[in-house]
């Protein structure tokens, strides 16, 4: 390896061209990329992994976006709500369980009946053992008012993937009309951050028209915007979406798979005390994708809570991971799969942000 490639790698305030040199690394180099994402994270943080249990509210959506599969204008998918006790009962899972938090997300919905039930549910969701369970959203666009008022019901995270911070890109994912703005999208981060939720943002990695440079740009994006917590991982085509007519100018699956552990590595290094979600998606496209993003320097995995009849409808991109796993069975193989990384389960904990906790105690 080269004195100027390890130069780079000690670094920690990286600019735009050395995060594309450490992206562009293949082999030797890119080992060295992700232990050093490693490295990083275990001087920093420790080595536990956070869990969020997943409940997948529904897949009704007012939205469009070119890449999913739960696009309004998808008319091949059975559309599905949890009813209030199939939530609640998922949440006494994920407390038996001893998963500490619990994530909240569907398709975007913004009408009335839709807003009172989440803020219900939050409450209901908050009175598990006593206030036990840590709550994140993850439910798209929603005025800042909602989102207020589901802050107030007890939900202390949120989740809202940029999904690429170059507007030009975000335009060529999203229709271009009033429902798929992308100031709107910025708006509504910078909503959230105000209202005081631990913030987390993201993007899919391996989209056409992507480039190294927009990719060190999404990077940047997310040190100037202070965020708590990312989640990163790999753009998987859709049969019944209208970008999936693009899919030769996707890279292959185990392209894809590197570009997103590189990404988690050096965006470690930029920002070593936030949280990082090892997505669901990685293991889509590599059955050992969520403990190689563990190793690189994520450390929050979200095990999927859905009642086993809807998880096949919930289906934003073909092939998802785990679709006919039981709780149960997906917690003893997450033991088991982390312990041979060197890696521990913190149960029992909300596994707030350091980099969030740091941050307000300093206000
Ligand atoms: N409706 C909410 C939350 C559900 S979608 C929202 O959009 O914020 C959650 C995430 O799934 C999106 O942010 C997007 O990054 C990811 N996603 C959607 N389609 C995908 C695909 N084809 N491949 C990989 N990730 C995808
Ligand atoms: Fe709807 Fe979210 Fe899918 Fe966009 S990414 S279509 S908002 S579920």
């Amino acid at each position: 390896m080269d004195i100027a490639f390890e130069d780079i790698l000690r670094k920690q305030d990286l600019d735009r061209d050395e995060i594309q040199v450490l992206l562009a690394a293949e082999g030797d180099r890119m080992q060295a990329l992700l232990r050093r994402g490693l490295e990083v994270k275990l001087s920093h943080l420790d080595n536990c992994v956070h869990l969020r249990g997943l409940i997948e509210y529904g897949n009704v959506c007012e939205k469009d976006c070119l890449y999913c599969g739960l696009r309004s204008g998808n008319g091949r998918v059975e559309r599905y709500r949890l009813s209030d006790e199939e939530v609640l009962s998922c949440a006494r899972l994920a407390y038996e369980l001893g998963y500490g938090s619990v994530a909240l997300q569907s398709g975007e919905r913004s009408d009335p009946e839709f807003i009172a039930t989440i803020e219900r549910l939050v409450r209901e969701i908050k009175k598990i053992g006593g206030g036990s369970l840590g709550v994140t959203l993850s439910l798209g666009e929603q005025s800042e008012d909602t989102y207020r008022r589901w802050f107030e019901a007890g939900a202390h995270r949120y989740l809202l993937r940029i999904e690429s911070s170059t507007e030009e890109l975000y335009y060529k994912i999203h229709p271009r009309n009033e429902k798929h703005s992308f100031r709107k999208r910025l708006g509504c981060l910078e909503s959230l951050m105000r209202i005081g939720y631990q913030t987390g943002t993201g993007v899919m990695v391996g989209l056409p028209f992507q480039t190294p440079g927009h990719l060190a740009d999404d990077l940047l994006f997310f040190k100037r915007m202070d965020v708590a917590m990312v989640g990163l991982g790999p753009y998987i085509p859709h049969p019944d979406t209208p970008l999936y007519r693009l899919r030769d100018l996707v890279p292959p699956a185990e392209k894809r798979m590197d570009l997103t552990l590189k990404m988690i590595a050096v965006l470690r290094i930029l920002m070593p005390e936030i949280n990082m979600v090892a997505a669901t998606a990685n293991q889509t496209v590599d059955p050992q994708g969520r403990e190689k993003a563990i190793a690189a320097g994520a450390n929050v995995i979200m095990p999927n809570l859905t009642p086993g009849e809807y998880r096949e409808s919930y289906f934003i991109y073909p092939d998802k991971a785990c679709v006919k796993d039981q709780p149960d069975q997906c917690k003893s193989c997450l033991d088991i799969r982390l312990a041979a990384i060197g890696h521990k389960i913190l149960y029992n904990a909300w596994g707030d942000s350091l980099a969030f906790t740091k941050k307000k105690d300093a206000r």
